[in-house]
Formats: structure tokens, sequence, C-alpha cells
């Protein structure tokens, strides 16, 4: 049986010779796993600034908010 490296679609066997099947080698194999945790990564966060940010928020109100929190953060480094 043969497969096609996901990463690199280079064709290997199926078989105790390669390690990392599916994949050819450890780094087509890191690389597949980092591309997969940079979207799970990515869907969680945008969901969350979503519910961060409801539809009836008032937009100058945050922004007030977070220009007083940026103040008071630099009030306490400088202190
Ligand atoms: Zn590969």
């Amino acid at each position: 049986m043969k497969v096609n490296c996901p990463t690199c679609k280079t064709q290997i066997e199926w078989s105790e010779a390669y390690e990392f099947r599916p994949f050819c080698c450890k780094r087509c194999q890191l690389i597949d796993l980092g591309q997969w945790a940079d979207e799970a990564h990515a869907i969680p966060s945008d969901k969350h600034q979503h519910d961060l940010l409801p539809d009836n928020i008032d937009v100058e109100e945050v922004e007030a908010m977070l220009a007083k929190a940026a103040k008071n953060a630099d009030d306490f480094f400088q202190s």
C-alpha cells in the first residue's frame, strides 16, 4: 500500500519503515501539526472576540474604557 505524504505529496510505502507515516519524515509531520494547531487556535479566539463584543455594545464606551485602562497601565509602570 502506498500513500502520499499530506505535506509534500511524496509517495511512501505504508510500512514500518516509515516511522512518521502517512508523512514521509518528521519535518512534514511537524509542519502539518503546526498548521493544524494554528487553525485550531484561530477558531476559538475568533469566537471569543465575538463573545466579548455583543451587537448592542457601545463602541465609543468600549474605546473610552480601553483608553482609561491603557492610561492606568502607564501610570502603574511609571510609578
Ligand atoms: Zn513529506
